[in-house]
């Protein structure tokens, strides 16, 4: 209910008589309907749920404050439909979860209401995780060190970066999550300077760095973690750079604290990285938010300027990229708390030869 009077105080401001939810994160979190498959029309004092007879009976088990609205013949001449009944003369809609031809079916037949898009609306709304959703994500990265934990110890030259990938994505499985976040990431030797390399067919070698970056969902929640390994032997190059990259994460650790923006947040690592010139090879932002997604608002980037505040969970993921060298990344999750904040990946960081 307090997220269906969050958003209800933003149609106010927007002078909307109500809102269509297109977007499948924002339908779950708005409504707590966890099915693949709906769309959300929410006003002043009413708050539908149009889905199909597939989900009729979870609908009625997770959105408990939604009054159930089984689609007719399809989607949009139910919406149609359900918005005469409300008698909704400004409506606004998702302007980044409605495609153009949907748009179209949508509009047609109903020229006298007025269409709002809006953008990022829902997304706003969930930059501040809540309690309940903060202890998901702390769940998600737990599993996350849990199995890094228990493959990293196993990682060794001769095994192929698909091989490391495997072996993360069964374990994860088998610890209880739904599946990866994303594809995981397994860039070794030059590989590594691909910041987001998929693991291919490459076979580690003696003298690798190797760039592991993988998570997982939990009940809906994503985790996002990445360790750069050395595989035998480390040459003074390779411990110069990951000492950069670490200290420039551990300071982006040490100083993030609410009231400053995204962009401040991302030069806590980015000057330093720059002061030893390697500005240029760290070509993306510090970090993103995530939560029901693995990329959410706000970011910490140099062209963010949300302020961040308390409850919002941010990654800190600096990194290096050499071309024919490699690279290094450390990225840990951390949650945004009125002093600083607090870090939720326990794995270790500091240079590990294996
Ligand atoms: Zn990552
Ligand atoms: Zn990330």
């Amino acid at each position: 209910m307090d997220r269906l009077n969050a958003l209800r105080e933003k149609l106010v401001e927007k002078g909307l008589d109500g809102f269509l939810v297109t977007g499948s994160e924002n339908r779950r979190y708005l409504s707590g309907f966890t099915g693949s498959y709906g769309a959300l029309l929410i006003g002043m004092d009413r708050a539908l749920i149009i889905t199909d007879f597939r989900y009729l009976s979870q609908v009625m088990d997770e959105a408990t404050d939604f009054q159930l609205c089984r689609q007719g013949t399809d989607m949009w001449s139910t919406i149609h439909k359900s918005i005469l009944e409300l008698g909704w003369n400004q409506v606004g809609f998702e302007a980044e979860h409605l495609v153009v031809r949907d748009y179209s079916v949508l509009t047609d037949g109903m020229e006298n209401i007025s269409w709002e898009p809006v953008s990022d609306l829902v997304s706003s709304l969930r930059q501040i995780k809540d309690p309940a959703e903060i202890e998901k994500i702390r769940q998600a990265v737990d599993l996350t060190d849990h199995v890094w934990q228990m493959v990293s110890t196993q990682i060794k030259p001769g095994f192929s970066e698909r091989d490391v990938a495997f072996h993360l994505e069964m374990e994860m499985r088998r610890a209880g999550a739904q599946g990866p976040a994303f594809a995981t990431i397994v860039a070794s030797g030059p590989r590594g300077a691909l910041p987001h390399g998929l693991a291919g067919e490459r076979v580690l070698a003696l003298g690798d760095l190797v760039v592991v970056d993988f998570g997982c969902v939990l009940d809906g929640y994503h985790s996002d973690m990445t360790r750069t390994l050395l595989l035998g032997i480390v040459d003074s190059k390779q411990r110069e750079i990951y000492e950069l990259v670490l200290k420039a994460q551990l300071a982006a650790i040490a100083g993030l604290k609410p009231g400053m923006t995204g962009s401040e947040g991302d030069s806590l690592a980015r000057n330093i990285i720059k002061d030893e010139g390697y500005g240029e090879q760290f070509g993306h932002g510090l970090g993103h938010s995530l939560g029901l997604e693995i990329h959410e608002s706000p970011r910490l980037s140099p062209s963010d300027e949300t302020i961040l505040a308390p409850g919002m969970v941010l990654t800190v993921e600096p990194g290096i990229y050499l071309p024919d060298w490699g690279g290094v990344r450390i990225e840990d999750v951390v949650v945004i708390t009125e002093t600083g904040c607090e870090v939720l990946t326990a794995s270790d960081k500091q240079l590990t030869v294996i």
